[in-house]
């Protein structure tokens, strides 16, 4: 291509020199570095700062106020050692300010009281707080000052420790590998077009900036994140990221899918039998669906729609086409109740057209669970189950579309366990559904590899939902609210929330709940359904809902997802400031299906967190689960709205999502002319800021 730069190769790229290049790194302590992921020059490049110490200036004890963070100066007074409940080194150190400061060691060596001895010169520099004789710091760092010692002329960078490896130590190598760094020419991997088009700085500069803040930076800025140069540096991490996906998705683009000619010859029919017609939206998402399974290449496409958008049968749909193609369907949930309720619905629609669908779940055990499997490898049609369906020895006999329900809760690997279960020589074609709505600019960067269609359209004849927020103590005006609606024929549901995520407890909870409800609303018949309950019995339990014979219906957080009882029209939730925002907003999806007006009572226990006032503030607000996922972006952070802490994928080095959303846009427009432009960049860029960890696997 001619607008190629003339980007190194990796081979060339002196990031990747290893750390042993370093003096005094020996193969231990390349060791150690290893384990905490620092192996090359940039890894250590990258290595950021937690936070900064200002050791610039030395502060007049008697202008030290508890709670700062400051370097002092003085003479030691006094110092003695005492053994009350633990040994401990106590040390009064005062200055020209004529004020005393405590030192309090808890841990410290002989020779180490020893240098302590009174009339020594000490710089000290801690954390002040008051303590039972006035103010103290404890083991904060000193050095004796035997000779003038100047003070430090920049901020003090404070790493993020790598086990058994000391703050000093590590400094001192991330200085060395600095020394290191290649002119901006050679360190760069975006070409100056792009660098000034979006006011980025040079890469280098950034470095230097970041890990050697000169002695006037805006320590303010660099601490919350907003300083230029950190915004040049997630810039880049942000870009390697989004092609990291972008990559993947080109990988996946290039295998061979089955070609699935929508609409099929039984759609007609499946159509017809429904007792209602597609939206608008859900017929532009079928489009979309139907256009992406023609073509051969496998499909990568995320339907969002909010709780009720009808997403269901767009899957439905979607499964049909793939088994009158001949090839098989799965749809995969991520728990069992959200599970059964689209086995439920699969089997209600496709049956009666003679699909065959199969269940498979973790709790089909032994014989059972033969039977299933030998299904999956042989005539069943459409498979509907639990992450039961990506474990090893599970094999389709034909899959060439796999279905996945709420996406949030799967990450990137288990999304492609599936795709590596399709028949010899194709990849399924893959449909990936959220209730959840993920916020836009969160959705370009952790879905960089998929393409979106959106619901945006409720059934019509919805009615808004009323939500009122009411302390515990309330109670009992909740109770009478249940009984008058009951009495006009409604039905209503009972949440019982518990932080701990034990089944077991919160059964206990919702089974006392149940019985003062009981006893409360007397002629009303009343259920319970909790995680505990045996599959038959749950099942019982919400068929007498679904058909009214039950009015209320008391439940843990299990009916969370799926459950879809129109004439349900009162949800409380109890102990509502426990659950996050894109829960608060399932739970009350399950009301508001049908055409009566719907309400949801959050009671709260007091006394409430900020952040717990603000989510059901914005319950209060707002039914727009757009607006919701935006708001939750900004309280919790994007790993918590991922549900990708634990698997680590949204784990950024220097990028934060909710602060850096404005960025990326840009990242986005500048992934992709690197990706035209320059190929070894792109390389490069990954390299360096995703390792060889192989987070996007072997695409
Ligand atoms: P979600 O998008 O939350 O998964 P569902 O697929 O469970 O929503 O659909 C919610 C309810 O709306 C179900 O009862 C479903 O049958 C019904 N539904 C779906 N599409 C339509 C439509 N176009 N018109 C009327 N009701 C619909
Ligand atoms: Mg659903």
């Amino acid at each position: 291509m001619a607008t190629r730069s003339a980007t190194p190769s990796v081979e060339q790229d002196p990031g990747e020199q290893p750390v042993t290049v370093l003096r005094g790194v020996g193969p231990v302590l390349a060791q150690s570095l290893a384990e905490a992921g620092l192996e090359r020059l940039q890894d250590l490049w990258f290595h950021l700062p937690l936070r900064y110490e200002d050791r610039t200036k030395v502060v007049p004890i008697r202008d030290v106020a508890p709670g700062m963070r400051v370097q002092v100066e003085g003479v030691v007074d006094a110092a003695e050692r005492g053994f009350r409940f633990r040994p401990q080194l106590k040390v009064a150190l005062s200055d020209a300010s004529t004020t005393t400061l405590v030192l309090r060691f808890f841990h410290f060596t002989r020779a180490q009281a020893e240098q302590l001895a009174p009339g020594t010169r000490l710089r000290v520099y801690g954390e002040a707080r008051m303590g039972p004789q006035g103010l103290e710091m404890v083991h904060p760092s000193w050095q004796r000052l035997l000779v003038d010692t100047p003070v430090e002329q920049a901020l003090t960078p404070v790493y993020p420790l790598a086990d058994g490896l000391q703050q000093r130590r590590l400094a001192g190598l991330v200085g060395q590998a600095l020394a290191l760094l290649p002119d901006d020419e050679r360190l760069e991997c975006l070409p100056r077009t792009l660098r000034a088009r979006y006011k980025l700085s040079s890469l280098r500069e950034a470095l230097r900036y970041v890990h050697r803040p000169p002695p006037r930076a805006d320590v303010e800025a660099l601490l919350a994140g907003h300083h230029p140069a950190q915004r040049r540096l997630a810039f880049d991490e942000l870009v390697a990221h989004n092609l990291g996906l972008k990559r993947l998705r080109a990988a996946v683009r290039a295998r061979r899918a089955p070609v699935i000619e929508a609409p099929g010859a039984r759609r007609a029919s499946f159509l017809d039998a429904l007792p209602f017609r597609l939206t608008g939206a859900q017929a532009r998402a079928l489009d979309e669906i139907d256009r992406d399974l023609g073509t051969g290449v496998p499909m990568l496409r995320l339907v969002q729609g909010d709780v009720g958008s009808g997403k269901t049968v767009v899957a439905a749909l979607a499964a049909l086409a793939a088994v009158d193609a001949g090839w098989q369907a799965a749809v995969m949930a991520p728990t069992e109740v959200l599970a059964e309720q689209h086995q439920r619905n699969f089997a209600r629609w496709l049956e009666p057209l003679g699909v065959r669908v199969a269940w498979l779940a973790g709790k089909v055990k032994g014989r059972a669970r033969r039977v299933a499997l030998d299904a999956v490898a042989g005539d069943a049609e459409v498979v509907v189950g639990t992450h039961a369906l990506m474990q090893e020895g599970v094999a389709f006999r034909r899959l060439g579309l796999a279905i996945i329900d709420e996406q949030h809760r799967f990450g990137v690997h288990q999304r492609l366990a599936l795709r590596d279960k399709g028949a010899a020589g194709t990849t399924p074609h893959q449909l990936v559904m959220t209730a959840t709505p993920i916020p836009r600019t969160l959705a370009m960067t952790a879905y960089a590899d998929l393409d979106a269609s959106v619901i945006d359209e409720l059934p019509p004849g919805r009615t808004p939902i009323k939500t009122v927020v009411i302390p515990a103590a309330r109670r009992d005006e909740v109770v009478a609210r249940i009984r008058a609606a009951c009495a006009e024929g409604r039905q209503a549901y009972w949440v019982c929330t518990l932080i701990e995520e034990s089944e077991k407890l919160e059964a206990q909870a919702a089974e006392a709940a149940f019985e003062v409800l009981r006893a409360a609303l007397g002629w009303l018949r009343v259920g319970l359904v909790h995680g505990r309950l045996k599959p038959a019995e749950k099942q019982a339990v919400m068929d007498d809902f679904s058909r009214g014979a039950t009015q209320l219906l008391v439940a843990t957080t299990v009916i969370e997802v799926g459950v879809d009882v129109p004439n349900a029209s009162l949800m409380v939730i109890e102990n509502a400031e426990r659950l996050g925002l894109s829960q608060l907003h399932q739970l009350r999806g399950r009301v508001g299906r049908g055409s009566a007006a719907s309400s949801c009572v959050l009671l709260y226990q007091g006394p409430l967190s900020e952040s717990a006032r603000a989510r059901l503030e914005t319950m209060r607000e707002t039914s727009d689960g757009f607006r919701i996922a935006e708001r939750d972006l900004e309280l919790r952070g994007p790993g918590e709205v991922l549900g990708t802490r634990q698997t680590g994928e949204a784990a950024f080095r220097v990028a934060d999502l909710a602060r850096d959303a404005g960025l990326l846009p840009d990242v986005n427009a500048a992934a992709d002319v690197l990706l035209a432009d320059d190929p070894a960049a792109v390389e490069r860029l990954i390299r360096r800021w995703v390792g060889r960890a192989e987070r996007f696997a072997e695409a």
